[in-house]
């Protein structure tokens, strides 16, 4: 396929250049561009209107809109298109016929075709397309068909009847200010597009300009500290990668005040939504997804699996290395914070702590390896799959197998080898060569070339095998074991759940508890607690009750008000820590150090 987007990462102008010199040199014709305008006259209804320019070819040309985009789960994005029509150059209408639900095909082409069609433009987030009267935010994989013969000509896109006052963010070339252009299809459906009344900011860092746009409320965020952080972590990752291979990079950000969760990589931008709440309570959300993004322009953006090229856009590319392109790129990001000095040696074991425990909690894990997770991605959109006796998360366990593989290159190998070089060497070998690794098979050969060992067992059992894992004997090399301890932890009994409106009403209640017994029930909207208005506050308020306590609740049936008072039970939970072992010893000390910086023991440059 098109190796264009990872050989040199010329810019996408150069590129576009390039491609036409090629064409006109092959045809001796002017080469093919397939334009589109997008037209964003209908907000308020979500409707997105779209113009092909179909450039001169064969007189039959297929039309595949994709099937799935940024999430591994087949969408069928068509359901949302309307109205598809076709005209002939010289405008007659042509014949347009459905071969699948996805895939449309015209005759009388020969000249050229122009192809008109609405689509109603309203998932919201990261991985959605959607246009309101707020802003616009769009993968256009989602929304542009693409002539099959025609998917690696050059592209350009113009947005039209854009509102006044929007401005438009994309990592793509401006051919002109509201036209945008790319090399390839695959290229241009790598850029989401953001346009609206953003705040943005920018730095240099090396030899390129980051880009950061938000949209959100003003009072939600501040942006220079989100710019600080954000380049605390383009630093820290860079270096770790010893690599900077663009010269402009784009972070989207939304911070919605309902939902709002997921972050999206590309190999020029990342999109990326927190909640609002969250990000003024958990700022470390904001951190890590920021950068694990971030860290996927090498790690699935440019270091590729072959099972996913070329992109299959009619159906699944069927993957087994999901665990290591975004497992293991949970790891680096974790190390990458480290470095940065934004997560400190206490939160990333606690953060691996709770991992382990998430994984031991999903009976799965004896049953569905890490490779068949990956493989079984296209489940995910399907509730009881992800029943915890059903499916493991190769996010989870992959993150983990990162720090395993780590641990065990290191101490096969004295120390010398780490998960860093197996990056370096990866990006070295693969990306920069235009070249994808295959799958696990790659990630073991340079693993084992570079630290020495033999890592079939390791490979065979916890990768695509479901062995429990013994956590001790991976941890030992840094001092740490792991320790199971169980606690009572306090129950109230019931869940909740938050209307847009910030209604609160009764989710579940457990089944033998004290406050079922005491007459609450799923539905009852929550007026009082402890004799306060159940307000914004009402989760912590919650969660500061320990064993034993009583709770007073008013709360509303379709009837009546009434009180309702019973005592906090308390429940048992096994938690899981890493500690120290007894007697450490300087080289686990040693290690361990090395260990927390992402550096090998050879570079001297570790420092905890
Ligand atoms: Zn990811």
């Amino acid at each position: 396929m098109n190796s264009s987007l990872r050989q040199n990462f010329a810019s996408i102008a150069r590129a576009l250049l390039v491609v036409a010199a090629l064409a006109a040199s092959a045809f001796a014709e002017s080469p093919a561009i397939v334009r589109y305008t997008i037209s964003l006259a209908s907000p308020e209804q979500h409707l997105v209107r779209i113009t092909l320019q179909v450039p001169p070819g064969a007189d039959e040309r297929d039309l595949q809109l994709p099937v799935w985009n940024a999430l591994y789960q087949v969408r069928d994005f068509a359901q949302y298109v309307n109205r598809v029509e076709a005209r002939s150059a010289d405008g007659e209408r042509l014949s347009l016929r459905l071969m699948d639900k996805s895939r449309w095909r015209i005759h009388g082409a020969a000249q050229g075709a122009q192809v008109t069609y609405e689509i109603s433009a309203d998932l919201v987030g990261p991985f959605g397309m959607q246009l309101n009267g707020q802003h616009a935010f769009f993968n256009f994989a989602e929304m542009l068909m693409y002539p099959v013969d025609d998917r690696n000509a050059a592209f350009e896109v113009q947005f039209n009847q854009i509102p006044a006052s929007w401005k438009i963010a994309t990592s793509l070339a401006a051919v002109s200010p509201n036209t945008f252009g790319a090399s390839g299809y695959d290229r241009l459906v790598d850029a989401p597009v953001e346009l609206g009344n953003f705040r943005e900011s920018d730095f240099k860092e090396g030899n390129a300009t980051y880009r950061v746009v938000v949209d959100a409320e003003p009072s939600d965020y501040d942006i220079d500290k989100l710019t600080g952080t954000i380049r605390r972590i383009v630093h820290a990752a860079n270096g770790w990668m010893n690599d900077q291979p663009l010269d402009h990079y784009l972070f989207i950000y939304h911070f919605p005040r309902v939902g709002g969760a997921g972050g999206m990589e590309h190999a020029y931008s990342t999109a990326i939504d927190v909640n609002a709440q969250v990000l003024k309570d958990n700022y470390q959300r904001f951190v890590d997804v920021t950068a694990h993004e971030f860290f996927h322009l090498w790690n699935v953006k440019r270091i590729r699996p072959q099972s996913l090229e070329p992109v299959d856009y009619t159906k699944e590319n069927y993957t087994t290395a999901l665990w290591f392109s975004e497992g293991v790129t949970t790891t680096a990001g974790q190390y990458i914070l480290l470095r940065a000095g934004l997560n400190d040696e206490a939160r990333f074991l606690q953060h691996l702590a709770d991992e382990i425990e998430a994984l031991e909690f999903r009976s799965a894990h004896l049953v569905q390896s890490a490779e068949q997770s990956s493989w079984d991605a296209w489940f995910e959109k399907y509730p009881y799959y992800r029943l915890p006796d059903r499916s493991i998360s190769y996010y989870n366990k992959g993150d983990l197998l990162g720090v395993l593989l780590d641990l065990k290159m290191r101490e096969a190998s004295g120390g010398k080898a780490a998960l860093r070089d197996l990056f370096h060497t990866l990006n070295k070998e693969y990306a920069q060569q235009g070249r994808y690794f295959n799958d696990s098979a790659t990630v073991r050969e340079v693993a084992e070339s570079l630290s020495h060992a033999d890592l079939r067992s390791f490979f065979e059992r916890y990768v695509a095998g479901t062995e429990p894992i013994p956590w001790d004997d991976f941890f030992r090399s840094v001092g740490l074991h792991v320790v199971q301890a169980t606690q009572k932890v306090p129950d109230v009994g019931f869940t909740i759940v938050r209307d847009p409106n910030g209604r609160i009403t009764v989710g579940q209640v457990g089944g033998n508890s004290a406050v079922a017994r005491a007459g609450l029930l799923p539905g009852d909207a929550i007026l009082e607690l402890n004799g306060e208005t159940a307000g914004p506050d009402f989760e912590q308020k919650l969660n500061r009750l320990a064993p034993g306590d009583t709770v007073h609740l008013k709360v509303r049936d379709s009837h009546r008000e009434q009180k309702i008072h019973w005592k906090v039970d308390a429940r048992e939970e096994v938690a899981f820590e890493l500690k120290d072992v007894d007697n450490i010893t300087p080289q686990q000390k040693a290690r361990r150090a090395a260990w927390l910086s992402g550096e090998s023991e050879s570079s001297g440059e570790a420092h905890p």
